[in-house]
C-alpha cells in the first residue's frame, strides 16, 4: 500500500536542542516535499487525543507531559510511498534499536523523547494532517493547493 503524504512532528526535545534544521535537511534529502509546516504548543487535551490509541498504557501520562512541555513543529510531507519511506527514515521507536543514520538514532534522547513522530498508515496520515492543517495551508511542489486523495 502506498500513499502520497505522511505527517510528522518534531517533538519538544528535538526543538529545544535545535535539531530542526538538521532533521528538515534529512527529510528533504530523502525526497520529501514539505507541503505544510508550523509551530504549535499542544494542550493536554490535544496531546491525549492525538495519542488516544495509547491511552491506558504505562507510558501514556509521561508521553502527554512530554508532548505538552514545549513547542513542536508539525508538518505534512509528500513523496511516493510516504508513510513507509518516512518510517524507514526515522527508525525504530526505541533509539537503542534504531538503524544507524536514522533520525531517531541521531537525535532521540530516549524511547519517550525520540525526536520525531511519523504516521503509521495512510489513513492516520490523512487524519493527523487534517487535525493540524486546513486545506488552504498545504501546497504541492508547484505552489498549488495540495489535493489529498481520497
Ligand atoms: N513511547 C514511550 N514509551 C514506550 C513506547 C512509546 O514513551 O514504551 C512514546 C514514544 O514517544 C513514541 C510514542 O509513545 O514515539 C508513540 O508510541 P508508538 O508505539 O506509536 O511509536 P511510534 O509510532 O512513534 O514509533
Ligand atoms: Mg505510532
Amino acid at each position: 500500500m502506498s500513499g502520497n503524504i505522511t505527517f510528522t512532528i518534531i517533538k519538544p526535545g528535538a526543538v529545544a536542542h535545535e535539531h530542526i534544521g538538521d532533521i528538515l535537511k534529512m527529510i528533504s534529502e530523502a525526497g520529501f516535499w514539505t507541503a505544510a509546516m508550523k509551530y504549535v504548543k499542544l494542550s493536554p487535551g490535544q496531546a491525549s487525543y492525538f495519542y488516544d490509541v495509547h491511552r491506558g498504557k504505562p507510558f501514556f501520562d509521561g508521553l502527554v507531559d512530554f508532548m505538552t512541555s514545549g513547542p513542536i513543529l508539525v508538518a505534512i510531507l509528500e513523496r511516493e510511498n510516504a508513510v513507509e519511506a518516512y518510517r524507514k527514515l526515522i527508525g525504530n521507536t526505541d533509539p537503542a534499536k534504531a538503524e544507524p543514520g536514522t533520525i531517531r538514532k541521531l537525535f532521540a534522547e530516549s524511547i519517550q523523547r525520540n525526536a520525531v513522530h511519523g504516521s503509521d498508515s495512510d489513513i492516520n496520515a490523512r487524519k493527523e494532517a487534517d487535525f493540524f492543517f486546513s486545506k488552504s495551508e498545504r501546497f504541492d511542489r508547484h505552489g498549488n493547493f495540495l489535493e489529498l486523495v481520497p
